[in-house]
């Protein structure tokens, strides 16, 4: 066995697809008896639908769920309406936050892996692992108790925020949990312009509403005020909170779901031990703001799948392997920082942020509109459109690099239209921009020898990303791991020759 996936969430669901994709021999558990039912996460980012559309899925997500264009900013003494991801997104065909259940996208990845012949063994609970040498003994145990001992290359971690994988590996998982506990609600509500995210600030915190479509219209997230009982959230006590930011215009009614809980900000000290890595919850927990955790999951899923599959088919070094941390580590981390900066300043208590939330919100918030310079960076850094690995070791600048378009370690972005999709299939891509003629397969043979199965060509004439004659090698995950301008390939021979091994060279 290549690969144990611990844990069917997200993340586990499309670490799973990208295994099936590169054809690693892979089992996936989970220790829960079925599919979640609550809606959890709410909001699928443009860079995880672009990530997703390579397995397919994609339109079936946008077809479910509602983009929300537009949030609605309720201030003391005054609204300000905000157009949401109108700006900055180009390069992308999917420039929207789309609203979609956490339950309906594990649906959908969840089909996915069926129609392809892969069962998510649920009721499978990871219980125990044992280091043999280069591989883990991992201890299976089934609902009725009945034990099963599995050998794996590699164990996936993607076993949520109380990771088994993470504990047995021994790996640390320091932060901190935030002393407001908050309750959540998917109800309908009246009174509310629908297809907007509705958000009250005031100095008592922060209040949202957020259009949802399934299981219910809308989904309500507020503080717990203080002095409110700790009992279970119910109707009266959300419909209480609701009068006191909306001044009574949001009726709630049927909730369908409802829960309370505290939020943490934790991240675990290795994203590797040996054989075991981590990824999504497992790694990072923050809060919700900006909805990135469902999404951050999913990409560190998506940055290691291929890297698993590629060392277990011997198509590439182990040494690739070390980059996922390398890669993600950061990411996690800067996410961490993002969501506890829009959090204390959603929630804090201090004179400080108060004074951010009922004076200075205000004073700024009408401006946003106005200044494109100022939201293009925002929307694309929340939208995980700005997520690049240019400083991570895979990133290669070859010689006379062009001087405008994407640089090595960033994202290949969807321009001209369609590039995304032209580089979509479970290979690495080489792109060869500038007239054909500079590119004859003489001069492709050093590289693509022994490698023609794991690297794609396509040669883009004057319809590439660069201005230029270049070439640029994109990673099996959509980013760029070498560019270089002109037409000598002898650079990207060697990056080659450290990352692709040749057929003759695999198991
Ligand atoms: C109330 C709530 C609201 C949220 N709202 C948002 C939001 O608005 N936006 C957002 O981005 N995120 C939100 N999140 C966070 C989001 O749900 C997580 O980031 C996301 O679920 C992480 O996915 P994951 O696959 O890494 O982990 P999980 O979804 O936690 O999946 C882990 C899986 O591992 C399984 N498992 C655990 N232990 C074992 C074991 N020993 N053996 C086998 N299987 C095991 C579990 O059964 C589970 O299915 C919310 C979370 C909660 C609880």
């Amino acid at each position: 066995m290549d690969v144990l996936v611990v844990g069917a969430g997200p993340t586990g669901l499309a670490l799973a697809a990208q295994l099936r994709a590169f054809g690693a021999r892979f089992r996936i558990v989970d220790r829960a008896p079925g599919p979640v039912r609550e809606s959890r996460a709410l909001a699928v980012q443009p860079r995880t639908l672009e990530a997703l559309a390579g397995f397919g899925v994609t339109d079936d997500l946008v077809a479910r769920g509602s983009p929300a264009l537009r949030l609605r900013l309720h201030l003391p003494r005054r609204e300000v309406r905000l157009p949401l991801f109108d700006t900055g997104l180009a390069g992308t065909a999917y420039p929207f936050l789309l609203f979609l259940s956490q339950a309906e996208t594990e649906h959908v990845l969840g089909a996915h892996l069926r129609a392809r012949g892969v069962p998510v063994e649920r009721g499978t609970a990871l219980a125990g692992l044992r280091r043999r040498g280069p591989y883990a003994d991992c201890l299976l145990r089934g609902a009725d108790g009945r034990e099963e001992t599995l050998r794996a290359r590699y164990v996936a971690g993607c076993d949520g925020a109380h990771s088994a994988v993470r504990d047995l590996a021994g790996i640390g998982f320091e932060g901190r949990a935030y002393p407001q506990t908050f309750l959540l609600a998917d109800l309908e509500v009246d009174g509310l312009e629908p297809g907007a995210v509705h958000t009250y600030l005031s100095g008592a915190g922060v209040l949202f509403f957020f259009p949802l479509g399934a299981p219910a219209g809308w989904r309500i997230l507020a503080m717990r005020p203080p002095g409110a009982p700790d009992a279970e959230v119910t109707l009266p006590l959300l419909q209480r909170i609701a009068d006191r930011y909306t001044a009574g215009r949001a009726r709630l009614r049927d909730p369908v779901w409802t829960t309370a809980f505290r939020i943490h900000d934790r991240g675990a000290a290795r994203y590797r031990a040996g054989p075991c890595f981590l990824a999504g919850d497992a790694a990072h927990i923050h809060s919700p703001a900006g909805a990135q955790g469902m999404n951050t999951g999913i990409q560190d899923a998506l940055n290691l799948g291929w890297k698993l599959a590629l060392v277990c088919r011997g198509a590439a070094p182990e040494e690739l392997l070390e980059t996922y941390e390398a890669e993600r580590a950061p990411v996690g981390r800067a996410v961490r920082r993002l969501t506890d900066l829009a959090f204390t300043f959603a929630t804090g208590r201090g004179p400080a942020a108060r004074f951010a939330r009922t004076r200075l919100a205000p004073l700024l918030a009408p401006l946003v509109p106005r200044t494109a310079a100022v939201r293009r960076p925002v929307f694309r850094r929340v939208a995980e459109l700005a997520v690049h690995y240019r400083r991570g070791p895979l990133a290669t600048t070859g010689p006379r690099p062009p001087a405008r378009g994407p640089r090595a370690g960033d994202r290949l972005p969807d321009l001209p239209r369609g590039l995304q999709a032209r580089t979509a299939a479970p290979a690495w891509h080489l792109l060869l921009a500038g007239p054909p003629h500079r590119w004859p397969d003489a001069r492709l043979a050093p590289v693509l020898d022994g490698r023609t199965d794991l690297i794609a060509v396509h040669r883009l004439g004057d319809r590439g990303p660069w201005p230029d004659t270049a070439h640029g090698l994109v990673r099996p995950d959509g980013y760029l791991g070498y560019v270089a301008g002109g037409a000598d390939l002898a650079g990207l021979g060697a990056y080659a020759d450290r990352w692709i091994l040749p057929a003759e060279e695999m198991d």
